[in-house]
């Protein structure tokens, strides 16, 4: 048997499920990336006191109101990761993180992956965030994301204040929704994502992601 990370031989514990499972990962490797610890109980942003941080409290004022439950620290290890299975399509590792996010199932919720826009969808062949949100539950692409100039080449104010670029088809009966994406950075993605399945008419929605970018500035503007 070999990790599915670093790929070194490692030896597992043999039982009749041994047979089905794919995702060992060794010691060392499963270590690597940080769970969050005490923070912001809306977006996950570390910090001592477990108080909603300033972002969030800006969003609220916004009437955007969204609990984001991460799991990892995006830093160096998070970083790799996720350009192994983002970038590199190594899609087998997100089995590595599959336990992780079950434990955050809830019944009687519909998980919704983040989508991508239909040009990076071709140029990456599969979206990341659906592939997360299998691996949780029952999962419907509800949302359509309008192709706009990439997110990445717009600069941070621009990306703050672009209009929404989720569409939710008139067809589709939103009940209770789990938004899932890769990594929290401003919020933007998701805050955009949920107003569009409320509007169309979810009763709640929350959201899960996979890392939280973390804060230089804790005075940092929406
Ligand atoms: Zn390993
Ligand atoms: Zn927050």
């Amino acid at each position: 048997m070999r990790c599915l990370l670093c790929n070194e031989p490692m030896t597992v514990p043999w039982t009749p499920a041994t047979l089905w499972r794919r995702d060992w990962v060794c010691s060392s490797c499963e270590t690597r990336l940080t769970p969050l610890g005490t923070g912001c109980p809306r977006c996950g942003q570390p910090n001592e006191t477990g108080e909603t941080c300033p972002d969030c409290i800006r969003w609220l004022a916004l009437g955007l109101d969204l609990t984001v439950r991460c799991l990892y620290a995006y830093d160096e290890a998070g970083v790799e990761w996720l350009h192994r299975f983002k970038f590199s399509g190594d899609v087998v590792i997100a089995s590595s993180v599959a336990q992780a996010l079950r434990r955050l199932r809830s019944s009687g919720v519909t998980y919704v992956p983040v989508p991508l826009g239909e040009a990076r969808l071709r140029e990456r062949r599969f979206n990341q965030a659906e592939v997360l949100a299998r691996s949780i539950g029952m999962t419907k692409n509800y949302l359509g994301k309008l192709d706009v100039s990439s997110q990445r080449e717009l600069g941070k104010e621009e990306r703050r204040h672009r209009t929404n670029p989720f569409t939710v088809p008139t067809s589709v009966k939103c009940g209770k929704i789990i938004l899932v994406d890769d990594v929290y950075t401003t919020g933007t993605t998701l805050h955009q994502a949920a107003f569009s399945l409320r509007q169309a008419g979810a009763t709640e929605v929350s959201a899960i992601c996979l890392f939280r970018a973390l804060n230089k500035s804790k005075t940092r503007p929406i």
